[in-house]
């Protein structure tokens, strides 16, 4: 018979707990103290709750009053199913060892002069296991009545307990933890950073590091989310490895990842930190097969003093990063206050592109293609010029990015592509214009009848315009991309490949889409003759092509040396300074007015006697 003291004890015991767990007291807190009541009211028996460690498999104490530290030790990591463990347990009743099955504890046991163990399982709702509430006792006995009834009050106490703990950890995790890398996210390393900044002493710096993945978006589009998102655990990992625990990494963005370090050297060791970060990253990543190099740009920004805000440190490193970005992949940068004024004029500059077009400050200047068979003329490519009032002419790579960022480049692109076929109707046929499209002018809703529109009214046949796209126009591989210029191709408008070799997909895009044209990007041909590795690539691109029934244009052709590689390798055109830089369309018309359009000085070798209609230096129009 069971005391209606002890009854009452134990229901005073559950209703404390119960309240603990409701007002949030800490896991471990709730279960000592549930243990050392339970030891009072059974003074015979030590009491033990272990809890489950999913990933690993095994059971980890979580509460053992008075149970010797080698014991605890011994405990931790046992499996949660074996009965050797002292925790076996039948379903249907739990389960007494014998002090023979404790053995497996050897010395340990001995020296505790625990003898037996009664353990029952604490489990979920759903029946999981979440962890086992076990009694020692220092004799070879049975549980007596009373503990019976103590672990049935227990078991249902701690599966509250735990369950709860586990909710908590899980929003926890939600809300604090990156769920694809498991580092911590945005909101906990700010939460970390304003910790540091909140805590910095006289001589003493916080620096943030902003580390943005090179070409991110090109390996996701043309591998896969999923290959994406290995690669940003990969990239996690490692950034992992390179940091020691003075720093506090996370991501805090798709491929954002930040540093923050504070201390007396926290400023001059980021930029061994960065170097560090950029050698980490250094080795090629395996993805299905395919081996990847990424880069890194990284922006960093110190604050030396309180009167910094987060906000305010965090928009410098973003500065320090969109300088490190602009100035080429894998660059590294740390603010200075030269930034901010950059970072101003930009600002001015989207506003300035947003009225150079109703202002009429863009022009297209045209640079020749010759055929290289026959020194002939054969095309031109637009390529867009604008000067800016005080500034003067800006490159288009330059504001090119930015009427994309603004959203502007589709009525830049209709605008280009009216001009350009315009200029074009009034050239002999079958001279042939190129025009570049942006990958955003893809994405829109009929532009495949925007280009016909263009042609249309200007009264050029399609076959005379070529539209160059790039390899990351294409990556997304969407229906819409592709039924586009199918349609278009269909229609007679030709195709090009832009800066071919330069991006991710080559040799894919070849297959996807219908092109007639492939222009082998002037980084290739630039190295010809001197770059062994250039050289075969070049050659092996002509033989492709020329296999695929798809012709090549050379870019960036400038010596002659180049020009006579080209001919003797059967590459069919050639663009470049060698021929002519890019020039306004009344020059352009002039060129196209020479008897027989030769204009260029033909490679010696080949023997064609010299034909300098454009003096290359003489033609230059806006570059
Ligand atoms: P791109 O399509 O590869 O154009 C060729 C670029 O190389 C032009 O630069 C041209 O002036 C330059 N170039 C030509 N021959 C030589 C040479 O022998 N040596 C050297 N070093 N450079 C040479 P540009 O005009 O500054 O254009 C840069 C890029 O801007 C273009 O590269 C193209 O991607 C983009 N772009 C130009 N116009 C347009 C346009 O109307 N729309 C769009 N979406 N992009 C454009
Ligand atoms: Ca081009
Ligand atoms: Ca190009």
């Amino acid at each position: 018979m069971i005391e209606a003291h002890s009854s009452q004890r134990l229901q005073t015991i559950q209703n404390a707990t119960l309240e603990a767990i409701a007002s949030g007291v800490p896991l471990v807190d709730v279960m000592d103290r549930l243990c050392a009541e339970v030891r009072a009211l059974v003074p015979g028996a030590w009491c033990v709750v272990m809890r489950v460690d999913a990933p690993a498999r095994v059971l980890r104490p979580l509460a053992a009053p008075d149970l010797p530290p080698s014991l605890v030790q011994a405990l931790d990591g046992i499996s949660p199913d074996a009965a050797v463990a002292c925790c076996a347990v039948g379903s249907a009743g739990d389960e007494l060892l014998a002090d023979s099955q404790l053995t497996r504890f050897g010395d340990v046991v001995a020296d505790s002069g625990l003898v037996a163990c009664w353990s029952s399982p604490i489990k979920a709702a759903d029946g999981r296991l979440l962890g086992r509430f076990a009694f020692y006792y220092p004799e070879l006995r049975g549980p007596t009545e009373l503990e019976r009834r103590v672990v049935h009050a227990c078991v249902h106490l701690c599966a509250i307990a735990l369950e709860r703990d586990a909710v908590q950890s899980h929003v926890h995790r939600l809300a604090f933890q990156d769920g694809l890398t498991g580092l911590p996210n945005r909101t906990r390393f700010r939460q970390r950073a304003r910790e540091l900044l909140d805590a910095l002493q006289p001589a003493e710096s916080v620096t943030l590091l902003l580390i943005d993945l090179d070409d991110f978006k090109e390996v996701n589009d043309s591998l896969g989310r999923r290959a994406g998102d290995r690669l940003l655990k990969e990239v996690a990992a490692r950034l992992g490895r390179v940091v020691d625990e003075r720093v506090y990494l996370g991501r805090i963005g798709g491929d954002t990842f930040a540093l923050v370090r504070a201390g007396h050297d926290a400023a001059d060791a980021a930029l061994e930190l960065s170097r560090q970060v950029a050698r980490g990253l250094e080795p090629p990543f395996e993805s299905n097969n395919q081996r990847l190099t990424i880069g890194a740009s990284i922006g960093i920004a110190h604050a030396t003093s309180r009167e910094l805000t987060l906000a305010e440190l965090t928009h410098r490193a973003d500065l320090a990063l969109y300088e490190a970005k602009s100035s080429g992949r894998r660059g590294c940068r740390v603010y200075a206050p030269e930034l901010a004024a950059a970072a101003r004029l930009r600002r001015c500059f989207k506003q300035d592109i947003r009225n150079a077009l109703d202002r009429g400050e863009f022009t297209l200047a045209y640079q020749p293609i010759v055929s290289l068979a026959t020194n002939r003329l054969v095309a031109f490519e637009a390529l867009l010029r604008w000067t800016h009032p005080e500034r003067g002419h800006v490159s288009p790579s330059v504001f090119i990015p930015v009427a994309e960022e603004i959203g502007l480049i589709g009525a830049l692109g209709d605008w280009v592509l009216h001009e350009a076929c315009r200029t074009a109707k009034e050239w002999p046929s079958p001279i042939r214009i190129g025009v570049n499209l942006s990958p955003l002018q893809f994405g829109k809703a009929g532009f495949a009848l925007d280009v016909v529109g263009a042609l249309q009214h200007a009264g050029l046949e399609p076959h005379r315009l070529d539209l160059e796209v790039t390899e990351s126009a294409l990556l997304a591989r969407d229906v819409a991309t592709r039924t586009a210029l199918h349609d278009l191709h269909d229609f007679g408008v030709r195709l090009s490949l832009d800066d071919f070799g330069t991006g991710f997909s080559s040799l894919a895009a070849l297959r996807w889409f219908p092109f007639d044209t492939l222009k082998i990007d002037m980084s290739f041909v630039c190295d010809l003759d001197v770059d062994a590795d250039s050289t075969a690539i070049v050659r092996a691109v002509i033989a492709l092509a020329r296999d695929l029934g798809i012709k090549t244009v050379a870019e960036g052709v400038e010596t002659e040396s180049q020009h006579h590689w080209l001919v003797q390798h059967g590459c069919a055109e050639g663009q470049g300074y060698r021929f002519g830089r890019p020039m306004g369309a009344a020059h352009a018309e002039q060129l196209l007015r020479e008897p027989g359009r030769v204009v260029l000085p033909a490679p010696r070798s080949i023997g064609h006697g010299t034909h300098a209609a454009v003096q290359p230096s003489a033609a230059i129009c806006g570059k």
